[in-house]
């Protein structure tokens, strides 16, 4: 007999436990979450190298649901966001939901039955009456295809699989890549290493953010009065949405934003060639924006190297140059990026209607129906899906709208007793149409290369708007794009439907 639950989600980070804590809220209570890893945290648990931080203020970086009223900084650190994903665990009493070591391998719908089913790793399987995709876009670390990277003798880290035995002091060091995880890293290597060489391919845009402490005294307010966080809270998103008219479209803004950034290069680094080096040859929001004060310091080091010769290949002893030069080196740290999940294709295989392959779909770039429904997968809804991405603003309040329309999805489907809830394939192309006409006018469809972009410069992953637009469209489950089935009746010796 099959425990089928109510609702299955795939994932234990942000977007996972927040499914969670809303479908409770919702009157949903028999959940089960499958998470891979043994914690909760994500990417704030995988991403733990030094530096790591989060770029958005972490006023706005947290539930709307859960505020915390004692964030140390503005601009908090990896330990901070973990230790408050993990206080929210407590707080909503979540881990008799979760299971951990719980690998997803496949996800597979029953036409006949309208439920899912996912089986782990260890081929346990899991049944539920709709299932809720939270395996976030950046959880694969990805090595670069760099010649010889096989070879190399010495020791390798991943930015997001960090190796915290290793003991860099008295070590030569190289990081390659200068994205949003490297500028983090650097400044702290440079206070570790020998020495540190920077492999750069494209500078950034690189913005200054001074992080300043919380005040004991605001801490209280927002303890005394939790209006004013909200008022805060509030204040810091206008500011993010009006970022979008410099970073997601190009406008007299735009401009304004490549002088600011320029004044900043030059504030920052005395020497001409640097500073030439270090210009972007883009638009600024093209790929996302640098925000540190104390990389471009840490680059000016003695013990610091920026190096823009493109890498020919890696050597058993380190790596060499276009330029001939072979660099000896102890380690090489890769803050490559991450092979992103959901923008040419499913971490696992996911089986829909009528034989249905997700990936296969997907191979040549991702789309779904407002970021959270693909027609042919019924009962399925995604956060972090296809083109929700932000570049001005938080990616949480993207997810939390799409936690709640997946919350609503859940319901329509128990309460109406729906076999399938399954957005239509023409309503699906209409959207994806007018998607893809408005993203052919922003910045990241500009000419630079990013993770936001597939190899032939297709756009599966970012919104081309105002979080607001992105909010507003998912406020209500319309009805009438979607094809609803009802259930038929199901006998108790198939389907045993389970409350917890
Ligand atoms: P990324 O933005 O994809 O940057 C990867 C870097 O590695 C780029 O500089 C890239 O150069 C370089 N690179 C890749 N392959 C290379 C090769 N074969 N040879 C030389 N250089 C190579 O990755 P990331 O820095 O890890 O950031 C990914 C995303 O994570 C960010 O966009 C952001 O969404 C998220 N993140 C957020 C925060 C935060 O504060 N919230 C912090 C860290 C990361 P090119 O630019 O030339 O491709």
């Amino acid at each position: 007999m099959r425990n089928i639950h109510e609702a299955l989600i795939v994932g234990a980070g942000l977007a996972g436990l927040g499914a969670a804590i809303r479908l409770d809220q919702a009157g949903v209570h028999d959940v089960v979450v499958l998470e891979r890893s043994d914690r909760v945290g994500g990417t704030w648990r995988d991403n733990t190298y030094p530096g790591a931080s989060c770029d958005i203020p972490s006023l706005l970086y947290s539930y709307s649901f859960a505020p915390k009223p004692d964030w140390t900084k503005a601009w908090s650190d990896n330990a901070e966001i973990l230790s408050y994903i993990e206080d929210v665990v407590h707080r909503f009493d979540l881990l008799p939901k979760i299971r951990f070591g719980a690998d997803v391998v496949n996800l597979t719908f029953d036409e006949e039955l309208g439920i899912w089913t996912a089986t782990t790793a260890d081929g346990i399987t899991w049944s539920a009456r709709s299932a809720i995709f939270c395996a976030g876009p950046l959880a694969n670390a990805s090595l670069p295809d760099i010649p010889g990277i096989k070879d190399y003798d010495g020791t390798k880290i991943h930015s997001a699989r960090w190796n915290h035995d290793y003991e860099f002091a008295g070590k030569h060091v190289a990081v390659i890549g200068t994205g949003a995880s490297g500028v983090q890293i650097i400044p702290e290597l440079v206070e570790q290493a020998a020495s540190v060489k920077v492999f750069q391919r494209t500078p950034g845009w690189v913005m200054p953010r001074p992080n300043l402490s919380q005040p004991n005294w605001l801490t209280g307010v927002f303890r005394r009065v939790p209006a004013a966080q909200s008022a805060a809270r509030a204040a810091i998103f206008w500011g993010h949405e009006a970022f979008a008219t410099a970073l997601v479209w190009n406008t007299p803004v735009t401009a304004l934003a490549e002088r600011i950034g320029k004044a900043n290069l030059r504030r920052q680094v005395a020497d001409p060639w640097l500073r030439r080096q270090l210009t972007p040859d883009f638009r600024p929001g093209c790929k996302r924006m640098l925000m540190t004060s104390n990389y471009l310091p840490a680059l000016q080091r003695d013990n610091c190297k920026l190096i823009t010769w493109p890498i020919v290949k890696l050597t058993p002893g380190g790596l060499r140059t276009a330029d001939g030069i072979e660099h000896k080196l102890d380690a090489i740290v890769f803050a490559t990026g991450f092979d992103v999940i959901g923008k040419t294709g499913t971490p696992f295989p996911v089986h829909g209607r009528n034989g249905r392959v997700l990936g296969d779909e997907w191979a040549t770039g991702a789309y779904a129906y407002k970021s959270v429904s693909v027609s042919g997968y019924p009962n399925l809804f995604f956060t972090f899906g296809p083109n929700s991405g932000p570049g001005h603003n938080s990616a949480l309040l993207y997810m939390e709208s799409q936690i709640d329309y997946a919350v609503r999805g859940v319901k329509l489907i128990l309460d109406n007793n729906l076999a399938m809830l399954d957005v239509r394939e023409d309503r699906q192309a209409e959207y994806n149409e007018k998607l893809q006409r408005r993203l052919a006018t922003t910045t990241w469809n500009s000419g630079c290369r990013s993770w936001y972009l597939t190899s032939d410069g297709f756009n599966p992953s970012m919104y081309p708007g105002f979080a607001t637009q992105f909010v507003m469209q998912l406020r209500k489950v319309i009805l009438r794009d979607y094809d609803v089935v009802k259930r038929q009746p199901v006998t108790a010796s198939t389907d045993t439907y389970a409350h917890a």
